[in-house]
């Protein structure tokens, strides 16, 4: 108040975390990957019609420029390893999307060659269900992951290497 009150509206006092967090949640980079018939829907809501361009978010060919898998398709366990690797490099902070039933829970297809659900092996952020999510879901999904990194904790500390990045109860 005594620093805000004689240099009017060219002051803004706020936290570390919540500037890294607003950083973050602006400019979601995923990754360029999809798996079945939920990445058309994808493709869909990244192009003109639905424009993820305007929340910041662009997709990046790369996993080492990456900092969200969305997982848009069917997950077979042959499939699974190439998936964990692509994780793996991408960099910290990074999150999961799992978009539509087969991502979520191996949808219609309860076979012997089928994951049954990424978060067997991916901790999983945000779950958009559907059979294909239209890209609103997505788009919602995408919106409610913005809010989770939003709330996060500790978010500047754990990137200077002080402790870990606490992320809010689900
Ligand atoms: S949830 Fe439906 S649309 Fe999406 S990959 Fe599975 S079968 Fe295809």
């Amino acid at each position: 108040m005594g620093v805000e009150h004689p240099l009017g509206d060219n002051v803004v006092t706020t936290s570390l975390d919540f500037v890294v967090n607003w950083a973050r949640r602006s400019s979601i980079w995923p990754m360029t990957f999809g798996l079945a018939c939920c990445a058309i829907e994808m493709m869909a809501t990244g192009a003109s019609k639905f424009d993820l361009d305007r929340f910041g978010i662009i997709f990046r060919a790369s996993s080492r420029q990456a900092d969200c898998i969305i997982i848009a398709g069917t997950v077979t366990k042959k499939m699974l390893p190439v998936i964990k690797t692509v994780y793996e490099q991408m960099p910290e902070p990074k999150w999961v999307i799992a978009m539509g039933a087969c991502a979520c829970s191996g949808g219609i297809f309860d076979t012997y060659s089928v994951v049954q659900g990424i978060d067997e092996a991916l901790p999983v952020d945000v779950y958009i269900p559907g059979c294909p999510p239209r890209p609103e879901a997505l788009l919602y999904g995408i919106l409610k992951l913005q809010d989770k990194i939003g709330r996060e904790r500790n978010s500047f500390g754990s990137a200077i290497g002080l402790g870990e990045r606490l992320e809010p109860a689900a």
